[in-house]
């Protein structure tokens, strides 16, 4: 039989019903105590001690307990595990309870509404996010809860959405609605998780506010979702969440998240860490709004050549006036996180030390504006007329707290003398007091004789008359009271005394008290505020991000590029890859120019190994990133169209979320491009073909590039090592062959670095073994055997040409063929399994 529950397991039971899909964190005394499974599981992962509640029954509850003041620590570590946490507090003071402690969830903390305080997180947004499917589509919402902002779009399938979800980083998304298993398992492999939204009975206050101005129906469903989860998990005031913005991604340069990985923006693929990314390139932000929004401007490029242009303006006009680029640096480091600090403002949260740090950097506004207006340009100039200083909130601030308040708000320190009149008198009284006891210790040992008596304090008994024993005897036993004896002293009271103390200790706790409702009263005032704060804290992050580019263009002498919307040329001369150049010694670096027009839509780029095709390919992708976010660009000179998305194939990692093969995912990321490139689209194709067969690797290869060539326009660089493929320019009008250059010098290669028009030819390979210290016989019988093949090879070059005349003409070719060719543009490579896919080669080849 198992034990009867006791009332408070029946209470916890109750409470965790509600939330069987987190750890309950259940408040008993100075413990938050884990039960049963929870228990078991929490133990394992937090490494607690497991114990259990009634050992002596046949079936005790497992219990683990975490102390109070350390809890914060242990809810992290499981938030970041991504498990939820609820917090169940004691609601009424068990002293003055009548029967079980009221108990319930205060909080539901999880991974996508986690606010991580810790500095080296600043930097990092948390997104939540919402998503609805409703017969015309998807609808997404996103907030982060430490800032308040909040954007939502639609989209109009499954892979698009989710490919939104993986770009905005988080790590939970509320969705409603059917998933497959396939799709659940997309989730988990990218370390989503899924939660259930939460149905109010009623539309909350906030969800009406946040969602005012949408009108799509998926938006604003997603939204309100979204909201409705934020209101339901957080219990607490969400006054600084932002009316809702709505996005479309196609208004920004597209991206899919495998191109941002591929490009390495935000992270270095080798190591997952922003090291050796453009972002740590370009992240010299002073304050933690400035990188969070960099962040996000990467995430986004503009795609409007006037938004562009308007960035370049006040990068141009901070870099050509070097005395208010240097003040605005100085100002912009003495800014705290405003968005943030409005949150914390928002949730009751903010402390002392906190509000002085929003004053703090509300100071260093007129300082900025200060600087800026005298400055020559008009961009600087226009962009200070929209600032507000909000001077009055700092004002609140400085004149009600002390200058060096203390961590917590309730024991008082906090405010300044002559703020409030009340708190002045408790405050004299209690100097007053103190002042009588520290004269009634000189009259006492006058009066006594004995020259060590003391006037102590202590939280138990109060004030208190101490004589040590040796002077026990000159005691005034007729006006002294006995109230505790220590091993070598004694300690009395007097009726006196006790009146005072009594004084003294009602100011004290009246005026901790009025304090702290002083200190509400003041947050409250600043919370009226929070909308201006946020809008503040924006422009200060738009001003250190562009201040950022003016000091890295200086840095790196990087240039202004052109915008030209005339048609899709390129003109970079001498450009750098912006991270390689870092990472080498800057001489060391061989610029390369890139000059594409109409005629030479693809660049098709050979070269040995290792000298520099994809160091190429990836240059002229950064630059275009780092133009339309409105950087400068790291060239001599630079003329650059407006791109409206980015398709790469590169490298050859497997792709880890889906679990495909090299080969799919090669195909996977080439379908992308064929089927969403415009000719304002660039394409980065590295070896396309690799992970199959050299004969069927090449066709797919020659039929891809034909494909862009004749049907999407889009500018194109394609390394390859298939040689053959040079010839396509022969029938190719817009393509053109460049090589990266390798010279031999005393029997050596030596890589140039240089790209140069024209096919490489085709014996570096033996060059590279050499290199690498092969041994001379191999060396030796290689070179043979190369001569060999070559004459071989010069005989079959018939059969050769006809071979590639499979790319030259659709005329020329058999009815097989090109049932060939329409089966390849038709497939829906996503569709296939690697094995399918080969059996369908495997047919064409028959
Ligand atoms: P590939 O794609 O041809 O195999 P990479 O582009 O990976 O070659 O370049 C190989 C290495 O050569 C790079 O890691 C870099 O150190 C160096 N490199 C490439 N391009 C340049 C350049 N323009 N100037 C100097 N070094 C370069």
């Amino acid at each position: 039989m198992p034990q009867a529950d006791t009332p408070m397991m029946q209470q916890y039971r109750k409470i965790k019903a509600q939330y069987a899909d987190a750890f309950l964190f259940y408040r008993v005394g100075d413990f938050y105590e884990l039960f049963e499974d929870d228990a078991v599981k929490g133990a394992q992962i937090l490494e607690l001690t497991l114990t259990h509640r009634n050992k002596n029954v046949e079936h005790p509850i497992p219990m683990a307990g975490v102390p109070h003041h350390a809890v914060q620590s242990y809810i992290d570590t499981l938030v970041e595990k991504g498990y939820k946490v609820a917090i169940s507090e004691q609601l009424e003071d068990p002293k003055l309870a009548e029967g079980m402690v009221k108990r319930d969830v205060i909080q539901l903390i999880t991974p996508g509404t986690m606010v991580d305080d810790r500095p080296n997180h600043a930097k990092t947004n948390n997104y939540l996010t919402s998503v609805v499917l409703t017969s015309a589509g998807y609808g997404l919402g996103y907030a982060d809860l430490a800032t308040g902002e909040i954007e939502t779009t639609h989209l109009v399938d499954f892979d698009s959405t989710f490919n939104e979800l993986l770009s905005l980083r988080t790590k939970e998304v509320v969705w409603s609605g059917a998933l497959t298993d396939q799709q659940k398992d997309y989730f988990a492999k990218a370390n989503i998780i899924i939660s259930k939204p939460f149905k109010p009975e009623q539309p909350s206050s906030e969800t009406s506010f946040v969602t005012q101005n949408l009108t799509n129906e998926e938006e604003r469903l997603s939204t309100s979702q979204l909201i409705d989860y934020l209101v339901a998990t957080q219990k607490r005031s969400l006054a600084h969440l932002q009316i809702a913005k709505t996005y479309e991604p196609s208004s920004y340069l597209q991206m899919s998240h495998v191109v941002k990985q591929n490009l390495e923006l935000l992270n270095s693929n080798k190591t997952q860490k922003k090291a050796g990314s453009l972002y740590w390139l370009l992240d010299q932000t002073k304050t933690a709004m400035g990188g969070r929004l960099l962040k996000q401007w990467i995430d986004r490029p503009l795609i409007r050549k006037q938004d562009v242009v308007a960035r370049q303006e006040m990068v141009e006009a901070l870099l050509d006036d070097y005395f208010t680029r240097e003040s605005v640096l100085d100002a912009l480091a003495g800014v705290y996180d405003l968005e943030r600090l409005t949150g914390r403002i928002a949730f009751g949260s903010v402390n002392g030390r906190e509000l002085l740090q929003l004053a703090r950097s509300l100071k260093q506004v007129p300082l900025i504006l200060a600087t800026l207006r005298q400055s020559q340009s008009k961009t600087l100039l226009d962009f200070a007329s929209q600032l507000d200083p909000m001077q009055n909130v700092a004002e609140l601030i400085t004149t009600a707290l002390v200058d060096d308040p203390p961590v917590s708000t309730t024991d008082g320190g906090l405010i300044r003398p002559g703020y409030n009149d009340q708190l002045d008198r408790y405050v004299d009284v209690m100097t007053n007091g103190k002042r009588w006891v520290a004269e009634l210790e000189a009259k006492e040992r006058e009066q006594t004789g004995i020259n060590t008596l003391k006037i102590g304090f202590n939280k138990v008994f109060g004030y208190y008359i101490e004589v040590t024993n040796a002077n026990k005897a000159n005691v005034p036993e007729e006006r002294y009271q006995r109230k505790q004896t220590l091993t070598n002293a004694e300690r009395y009271i007097t009726p006196e005394l006790k009146e005072h103390e009594h004084l003294i200790l009602e100011a004290e706790n009246k005026s901790t008290d009025l304090e702290h409702e002083l200190f509400v009263k003041l947050r409250d005032q600043i919370k009226q505020y929070i909308p201006q704060l946020q809008k503040l804290g924006q422009e200060i992050a738009t001003l250190d991000v562009l201040a950022d580019f003016a000091v890295l263009a200086e840095k790196n002498q990087y240039t202004k590029p052109t915008i030209n919307e005339k048609d899709q040329n390129i003109q970079i001369v001498n450009g750098r890859h912006p991270v390689v150049e870092q990472v080498l010694a800057k001489r060391d670096y061989i610029p390369n120019d890139v000059l594409m027009d109409e005629s030479s839509n693809i660049f098709l780029i050979t070269g040995p190994n290792m000298s520099g095709k994809s160091t190429y390919m990836r240059q002229l992708a950064l630059i275009v990133v780092m133009a339309q976010i409105g950087s400068f660009i790291p060239a001599e000179t630079a003329k650059l169209p407006i791109f409206d998305q980015i398709f790469t194939r590169i490298g050859a990692a497997d792709d880890l979320i889906s679990g495909q093969s090299t080969f799919m995912v090669e195909m996977n990321e080439a379908n992308q491009a064929l089927m969403h490139a415009t000719k304002k689209s660039l394409v980065i194709f590295d070896e396309i073909g690799r992970g199959t067969a050299t004969y069927d690797g090449m066709a797919l290869a020659g039929a891809i590039i034909k494909y862009l060539h004749n049907n999407i326009h889009a500018k194109t660089m394609f390394a390859t090592h298939y040689h053959e493929l040079t010839m396509l320019d022969q029938t190719l009008t817009h393509l053109k062959n460049v090589h990266v250059g390798a010279t031999e010098k005393n029997g050596e290669l030596i890589f140039l670095h240089k790209v140069l028009p024209g096919a490489a030819d085709e014996s570096y390979g033996i060059h590279v073994a050499k290199l690498a210290g092969l041994p001379q016989p191999v060396l030796a019988e290689a070179t043979t055997m190369l001569h060999q093949l070559e004459q071989d090879q010069h005989s079959a070059s018939t059969k050769n040409t006809e071979q590639l005349a499979l790319f030259d003409s659709e005329d020329t070719i058999s009815d097989v063929e090109k049932d060939v060719i329409s089966t390849i543009r038709s497939l829906y490579l996503a569709d296939k399994t690697p094995l399918e896919l080969m059996n369908t080669v495997s047919q064409w080849q028959q």
